[in-house]
């Protein structure tokens, strides 16, 4: 103890030696004169002495004021100046990955130094941080996960939780679990910190701890609703009708076109009355009503470039901030506006995009100010809410959507659609105007659809499924997963829980007593969703490695199959060649993997995205992502080191990779029904649903396959299955379920006699391979 006390001792002093160095250089006092000028820092020493005094505390502050950059480091700072900087160690947890990387980088600059020496970070699959890190930013997935191995956190002193006002299904899990966590660690500190006020409810949830607000400053923000805004710049929206022209919205043209036609006109009717009448108000109801089929993004993008083009022209100087849907959308308009003679022009326009994939050399550019007489422009995602300031932006756009999962228990289906924000967070879109000066929000869409809002978002928690969370809860050892969850500050439906333990028991991943299996206890390893991860080890363990590879990155990517909106043949001809009668799109992206593997080899992988309509960036991330679970299998002892190529000694065999599809997509399966001309598909519960456009198989008139299995449902009115492949009785008999002994195995052993005889033999042969090898994983 005494020899790693001196150790520690010492390199406390040279911590505060360095930055005392650092503070005395001009760069060092420039640094610290802009921090001082934070609102949080008017509150510094209270913040320090209510944290020294409370085991909990909850601080709340506008977005800008200080929190997450000055805070963390107010801690780490005090220790440092009171000699013992290297005896605490500070995590701070974010709720993306990426504004966990920004904040690191952010923080180590503030104090004149490399990132990952004092101040690192950690996130899924990458970090940064060294031996002398005492204060960590990382996501509050990663900080879960070190709960797996590390239930007490030993060493931890301190403990922030970050943007709790977003009630993200971590954060929320993360509150109950450290709630267990503090009277086991009376020394240990947990400060919470929310960009709204609503602090109350968690200061109730810790037993009423005190709660400190940061009174911030930001100038007035006008808003502009939809009605002003066609006013403002002029744009005709005569009629609804004309909607066709003027988007190139996938999205909205696939609603509509789903809608019955009453249900269009009386829409149509509804907001053209909302559009002309002076009074909104009493539209509002009837509007909430259709809430779910009024887009924004049925204007368009052309309003956008509208809008765009009038601040460009007619407003002073500044930056403007457009919030918009998700990557897709923010690329296409880009591109859009590249093609304009004025937004398109980069002596006069600075066009930036902000999302969850942007590359770390993008987001700095985000930060800094334009060169003179150039406005910069920053198309982004709900990402530029809250988690990321922006300093000079004066103008918001904001297209009133953002997208979400939601969880429909009663179908166990999620849907990842853009929906309607609430008020909360169009205030807070606004407020990200008033940062420098008076700043102007234009909201595209009516005030009465504003009216009709929800006050704030469901938490995650109660509108995602639990799966993941459901793993977590058994390999942390929390207890029975149904108290365990009705501990949280919104517990979700018992309907929920049900569907997600009865998932994880299909899968098999629990037991018949709710107990984690070896393979459970693997997949809350992997930080994948649990089909994923399931497999992957099945692909591991059966030794077609290398194809399950590419399929699991690419589902836990995105697609790389583009479809542009006006060349959907060309493109869904394009992908078709990839499919060669397998009737699957997961092994379509198997080829277009390694085909564009053989191009870039070649040097020709961009003539071949070209031609093949595929996004060279996202077979870029499935690149990636491949390196690294491979990394991770092989750490877990799942991957042959030595002789590599047994991995993949039956990559060849096409039925066997089919049912490995199959053992991780189950129980996401469609029986086939054929009729005379035409063919349908019905889910286990007897749901129809309807193949996705771009989807191979459903370019086939009829598929020699009796089950389709699919990654996911997407409920868009009706119900689509997205990518599928054909599988065999077999596959399903064998490889789809619990692989449970108790089930299977059992079963099997009354078939064994049979099996090569009525199963497709190359396939129970493997079966039988390995099945010692999977009992082991079943087996505790
Ligand atoms: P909060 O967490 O309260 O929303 P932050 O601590 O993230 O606020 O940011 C405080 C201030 O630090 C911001 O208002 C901004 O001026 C500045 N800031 C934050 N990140 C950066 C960055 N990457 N580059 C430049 N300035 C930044
Ligand atoms: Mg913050």
């Amino acid at each position: 103890g005494s020899m790693m006390e001196k150790v520690l001792q010492r390199r406390s002093w040279r911590m505060r030696n360095m930055q005392g160095a650092w503070q005395e250089s001009p760069e060092g006092k420039k640094m610290l004169d802009f921090r001082k000028s934070l609102p949080a820092y008017k509150e510094k020493e209270r913040l320090l002495s209510a944290i020294a005094r409370n085991q909990v505390v909850v601080i709340s502050g506008e977005t800008g004021c200080g929190k997450t950059t000055q805070l963390p480091q107010y801690i780490l700072e005090s220790e440092i100046e009171s000699g013992r900087g290297a005896f605490c160690s500070i995590i701070c947890t974010q709720p993306r990955r990426i504004s966990a990387m920004a904040v690191s980088e952010r923080v180590s600059t503030e104090r004149g130094e490399p990132l990952g020496e004092s101040v690192g970070y950690k996130v899924r699959l990458e970090g940064m941080k060294g031996k002398n890190t005492h204060l960590l930013f990382c996501t509050s997935g990663i900080l879960l996960r070190r709960l797996l191995s590390d239930r007490n956190l030993n060493g931890i002193t301190h403990v922030f939780v970050d943007e709790i006002h977003e009630r993200g299904m971590n954060e929320d899990f993360l509150l109950i679990v450290l709630k267990d966590l503090l009277p086991r660690r009376r020394d240990l500190r947990l400060i919470l910190m929310s960009a709204t006020l609503n602090a109350e409810l968690f200061s109730k949830f810790f037993g009423g701890a005190p709660t400190i607000h940061i009174p911030g400053f930001t100038y007035p923000v006008r808003a502009h609703f939809l009605e002003d805004v066609l006013e403002i710049t002029g744009y005709k929206m005569t009629s609804f009708n004309q909607i066709d022209d003027y988007g190139q919205d996938k999205l909205w043209k696939t609603q509509r076109q789903l809608l019955p036609r009453k249900k269009k006109n009386q829409i149509t009717a509804l907001v053209e009355d909302a559009l002309t009448k002076s009074s909104f108000e009493n539209y509002s109801s009837k509007v909430r009503d259709s809430l779910s089929c009024w887009s924004p993004d049925c204007i368009g993008f052309n309003l956008l470039e509208a809008v765009l083009c009038h601040i460009c022209r007619k407003e002073r100087p500044g930056a403007v901030l457009v919030f918009m849907t998700g990557w897709e959308d923010i690329s296409c308009l880009r591109d859009q506006l590249k093609a304009h003679p004025l937004l398109g022009d980069p002596n006069r326009i600075l066009l930036l995009t902000c999302h969850g994939s942007m590359a770390t050399s993008e987001q700095k550019l985000i930060f800094e100010k334009a060169p003179h007489n150039i406005r910069k422009i920053v198309l982004a995602t709900n990402m530029a809410e809250a988690s990321i300031t922006i300093n000079d932006i004066v103008f918001v756009v904001d297209c009133g959507k953002a997208k979400e999962t939601t969880y429909d228990a009663l179908n166990n289906t999620p849907c990842l659609l853009p929906s309607w924000i609430s008020k909360a967070s169009a205030r807070q879109r606004r407020g990200r105007a008033g940062r420098v000066q008076p700043g102007e929000c234009y909201h595209l869409y009516p005030r009465c659809v504003y009216e009709a809002f929800a006050e704030y978002q469901l938490p995650e928690l109660l509108r995602t499924p639990l799966n993941s969370l459901c793993l977590q809860i058994k390999s942390l050892q929390l207890g029975t997963i149904g108290d365990f969850l009705s501990a949280a500050l919104q517990p979700p439906e018992p309907l929920a829980v049900q569907n997600a333990v009865g998932f994880l028991k299909m899968i098999g991943a629990l037991d018949e007593k709710e107990n984690l299996t070896n393979l459970g206890e693997f997949l809350a390893m992997l930080p994948v969703d649990p089909k994923l991860g399931k497999m992957l080890i099945m692909g591991a363990i059966f030794r077609c490695f290398d194809p399950i590879l590419t399929i699991v990155a690419g589902l836990s990517v995105r697609d790389p199959f583009l479809l542009p909106q006006d060349k959907k043949d060309l493109a869904g001809t394009a992908k078709s060649r990839f499919s060669a009668k397998d009737y699957s799109d997961h092994m379509a992206l198997v080829r277009a993997y390694e085909g564009w593997k053989d191009a870039e080899r070649e040097g020709s992988a961009y003539e071949y995205c070209w031609r093949n309509f595929l996004s060279a960036q996202t077979l870029k991330a499935i690149h990636s992502l491949r390196k690294q679970f491979n990394f991770i299998l092989k750490e877990a002892g799942l991957l042959d080191f030595a002789d590599a190529s047994t991995n993949n000694s039956l990559s060849h065999n096409q039925s066997l990779v089919r049912a490995i599809i199959c053992s991780g997509l189950f129980p996401g399966i469609a029986s086939v029904v054929h009729r005379e001309t035409s063919m349908s598909f019905k889910t286990m519960d007897d749901g129809q649903v309807l193949l996705y456009a771009n989807s191979v198989n459903a370019r086939y008139q009829t598929i020699p396959y009796p089950w389709l299995v699919f990654g996911e449902k997407v409920k868009v009115n009706t119900v689509f299955i997205r990518d599928s492949t054909g599988v065999s009785d077999s596959a399903l008999i064998l490889f789809g379920g619990s692989l449970s002994p108790g089930v299977s195995a059992g079963h099997l052993k009354m078939l064994d006699g049979y099996i090569d005889f009525f199963m497709d033999p190359s396939l129970a042969d493997c079966y039988w391979n390995v099945k010692e090898e999977m009992n082991k994983l079943l087996h505790k």
